[in-house]
């Protein structure tokens, strides 16, 4: 017979992994209610002329990318910030600022398959939309440890650069900002050489080079000592010199709310074109593949026909935070609800083990009935197999006195309880 395999860079979720991945999230949208982020559902399907605008090369080349049976060129969403700027361009243009909007959901590209990278992924996205401040900045970077810290990992680490650095080194020289993406995109690959003879080509000046192949190399988790090298580099460049003190000014805002483990890095990029300001990943020392990323992107909300709209948000890889914690052996904690088997004695007395169900999960306790027409002996291992915490065990003789048996699977102990105080007893009772 024919068996079906998963399409390529595809993947399954069994129940634990589906477990964990909405344990996740379910961390990630406690975080969105702590910090005010409020939940916006995009389609999956969007235009392919949004999603290509700024994607950058990159991305852009990865799309899912097809025309629909009415010949409407469209794409797989390759993440979630196209589709949130051309909502707040849109729809919520005359909404108040700030707008604090999480979405959360798969996307897709085409890249090559390996551990941790996967053709369908999962994110949290968080933007907050209109302001220009640093403090904006500071939130994003804020907001993502906490949910680093809520989901239990140990050891994460940021990493933060600012395109306004490289921006403001090359477009002193004149450089369109085509060439700017290029060479970006090209540093973002850690091609530093490529990106050197491309902007040389393009016409920069000795100068600009030598201070490029200088500060690609700054790099320092000694913050003070790192931002002095950058702005000793680039004091003679107006563009590249507020660039990083608006970095100063976000970190001394971070720092002093939270104490993060940081490098910065000067010739850090992205491979997202629409990024204006600080940029930032997350990782840990196991896996060398991004858990988050983001940064800010003050013009792609008036691209989209908005109004000038300053945003910045990240992206946290939530199938990739799951494979980080996996990595780390720290299952996330998961104080889940006591759980229930019902055990009818005999097949006459299923109806009332139905029945009985029906009236605990009214209750709010999750029941499962034993549908395999086992015996009381193996349908007991069955619960003990799956960590159930209680079983109630439906017998002819108690039901008489409209009672079941409970017990307690963990402690091997068990009574008789009336019908309607077992919801009580199971609630109040050990695990
Ligand atoms: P990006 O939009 O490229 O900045 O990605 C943001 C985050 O999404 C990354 O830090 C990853 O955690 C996650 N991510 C991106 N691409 C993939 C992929 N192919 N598979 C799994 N996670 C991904």
């Amino acid at each position: 017979m024919k068996t079906f395999k998963m399409v390529r860079g595809m993947r399954d979720f069994i129940p634990e992994e589906a477990e964990m991945l909405r344990l996740i999230e379910g961390k990630a949208r406690r975080i969105a209610q702590l910090y005010g982020y409020k939940e916006i559902i995009t389609p999956v399907v969007e235009s392919y002329e949004l999603l290509a605008a700024k994607t950058g090369e990159e991305v852009r080349a990865r799309m899912y990318a097809f025309k629909d049976l009415g010949g409407r060129k469209v794409a797989l969403r390759p993440e979630f910030t196209a589709s949130v700027a051309r909502l707040v361009a849109t729809t919520m243009r005359n909404e108040p600022k700030p707008l604090r909007l999480l979405s959360i959901g798969s996307l897709y590209r085409y890249d090559e398959p390996q551990k941790g990278r996967f053709r369908e992924f999962w994110q949290s996205n968080f933007e907050l939309i209109g302001s220009e401040k640093p403090e904006a900045d500071a939130e994003i970077l804020l907001l993502t440890n906490s949910l680093m810290k809520s989901v239990g990992l140990k050891n994460y680490a940021f990493k933060i650069g600012h395109v306004g650095v490289l921006r403001g080194i090359l477009s002193r020289e004149g450089l369109a900002e085509e060439t700017q993406n290029r060479a970006l995109q090209l540093m973002d690959k850690k091609q530093y050489e490529d990106a050197l003879s491309l902007v040389k080509d393009a016409g920069a000046s000795e100068k600009c080079l030598t201070l490029l192949q200088k500060i690609v190399k700054v790099k320092s988790s000694n913050i003070s000592k790192v931002l002095d090298e950058m702005k000793k580099l680039v004091e003679n460049c107006k563009e590249a010199y507020e660039a990083v003190n608006n970095l100063a000014k976000i970190l001394e805002l971070v720092s002093e709310a939270q104490k993060l483990d940081i490098t910065v890095d000067a010739g850090f990029a992205r491979g997202l074109e629409y990024y204006t300001g600080i940029i930032f990943e997350v990782y840990v020392p196991e896996l060398d593949i991004a858990l988050a990323g983001g940064g800010r992107y003050d013009r792609l909300v008036e691209l989209f026909g908005g109004e000038p709209t300053p945003a910045v948000g990240v992206a946290h890889g939530m199938d990739r935070i799951m494979l980080a914690l996996q990595e780390q052996k720290a299952p996330l904690e998961f104080q889940g609800e006591k759980t229930v088997m019902m055990i009818p004695v005999s097949e006459a007395l299923n109806q009332e083990a139905l029945r009985i169900s029906e009236i605990l999960r009214a209750e709010g306790i999750p029941v499962e009935v034993e549908v395999m027409g086992r015996k009381v002996a193996k349908a007991l291992e069955d619960a003990n197999r799956r960590g159930t915490s209680y079983v109630v065990i439906v017998g002819e003789r108690e039901l008489k006195e409209g009672a079941v048996t409970l017990r307690n699977m963990e402690r091997k102990e068990q009574s008789i309880v009336k019908i309607e105080e077992l919801a009580e007893a199971i609630r109040t009772g050990p695990r």
